[in-house]
């Protein structure tokens, strides 16, 4: 075993530190390696990092090290304690391989927080025979780590997107950077409030806020007098997407009602699985789908009329200039108005108050790489599923950063893979 000492010493080494000796425990699953403070080094304080004389031994405690070839690895450590003057206290050291608080090593931490965003934190607890929760241990960690230390700089663009993670209302307020050269998840709010979205203008800081040149958002009333607030220099664009999705929900309740009122009338259920039909994209259907879409468009119903002016809207998004996209959109509002279809009024009524963010999205076009947050939100989707689990605010916290905040890591004394 003494090669093992030797690899250790080349890849997990620390000064004041040696490995003393590695043996097999006894069920031989896993392998225990003894560490013993170098003789005459001093123990560090682990609450003013500084050397200070010893106090006493606290009993043996186990480390757990990245597993090796089928075995578990921990590392054996019993803990000094120290009498420290600075901190007029006696203060258990500090000890260079673990954070502290946690029975993991940093370098499995890294280790494990790094499969964690390629696999499901259940997937990495199994795939290395270890618990969830120490899965969410290493990713606290890990992203602990990386919102202490990075680095904000200038913020271009930002783009507000809300996301719902349960049932009954529950929406996490999402902020993210938009700059063409980087994207990244810049800050999570709990719920979707004013006073929580306050709370990004507050972390960011006026240093930050104040250079934000775009900000792109959905039409949701408090959001917008937030952004006028704190960014009044900044372009606020209505973006492609919340404003397509609105349409689509606007279109699936209209779709909705007027079945519930087919089958209270007795009349054949032509709409009957035609949600996802009416909700793509035309161009995205396969023939059979486009097939039945034709059939179901010579229907004379609430939700074809409505499907087509869904349809008709998309045009808008191929205008380059915003006073003929204005004309575009002032028409179809006009023709929209006209509808007698509730929801889709509705959505008319909002495109015309808020036409000016709209046609923003024209004036920003070559300045922004727009479908980001569209693209940043599916991502967040994806995310959210894979830390299924315990679908806490905190565990969908740590994840979305962890998966999109482009966090710098923990440094390591080895590129373990
Ligand atoms: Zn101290």
């Amino acid at each position: 075993m003494l090669q093992l000492i030797t690899i250790l010493n080349r890849c997990h080494r620390f000064p004041g530190f040696v490995y003393q000796q590695a043996r097999f425990s006894s069920d031989h699953k896993s392998i225990e390696i003894a560490v013993r403070p170098r003789k005459g080094s001093k123990a560090v304080c682990s609450r003013c990092h500084q050397p200070a004389p010893g106090y006493d031994q606290l009993s043996e405690r186990r480390f757990e090290f990245i597993p090796f070839w089928g075995f578990l690895v921990f590392l054996l450590y019993s803990m000094r304690r120290v009498d420290c003057r600075s901190c007029q206290a006696v203060v258990v050291e500090e000890v260079p391989w673990g954070d502290g608080k946690r029975t993991l090593t940093r370098a499995y931490m890294l280790f494990l927080a790094r499969w964690a965003r390629r696999l499901s934190w259940k997937e990495t607890a199994e795939a290395f025979r270890t618990s969830w929760e120490k899965v969410f241990d290493a990713v606290e960690h890990v992203v602990t780590f990386g919102l202490e230390h990075r680095v904000l700089g200038q913020v271009d663009a930002i783009g507000v997107d809300e996301i719902q993670y349960a049932k009954g209302h529950k929406y996490l307020t999402l902020v993210y950077q938009i700059d063409i050269g980087i994207t990244r998840l810049l800050w999570i709010g709990k719920e979707r409030t004013i006073e929580s979205f306050q709370g990004f203008f507050t972390a960011m800081g006026k240093d930050v806020i104040s250079k934000i040149v775009f900000v792109c958002s959905d039409m949701w009333e408090p959001y917008l007098k937030l952004i006028r607030e704190n960014c009044s220099e900044a372009l606020h664009i209505l973006d492609r997407f919340h404003i397509v999705a609105n349409m689509n929900k606007a279109l699936d309740q209209v779709r909705a009602e007027e079945t519930g009122r087919m089958k209270r009338e007795g009349r054949a259920p032509v709409l009957k699985k035609s949600r996802w039909l009416l909700l793509r994209h035309s161009e995205n259907l396969g023939s059979d789908q486009r097939f039945r879409l034709r059939d179901l468009l010579r229907y004379n119903l609430k939700t074809v009329r409505a499907y087509l002016l869904k349809e008709a809207f998309q045009q808008l998004w191929e205008y380059s200039s915003p006073a003929w996209a204005g004309k575009f959109l002032d028409e179809w509002c006009r023709q929209t108005m006209r509808s007698r279809i509730e929801p889709m009024k509705k959505i008319a009524r909002s495109l015309r108050n808020h036409r000016e963010l709209i046609l923003n999205y024209f004036r920003a076009q070559k300045l922004l790489s727009s479908g980001v947050v569209e693209g940043l939100n599916n991502k967040a989707k994806v995310t959210m599923r894979k830390s299924y689990g315990f679908r806490t605010y905190r565990v969908l916290e740590l994840a979305l950063y962890h998966s999109l905040g482009k966090l710098p890591e923990p440094e390591s004394t080895h590129d373990f893979f």
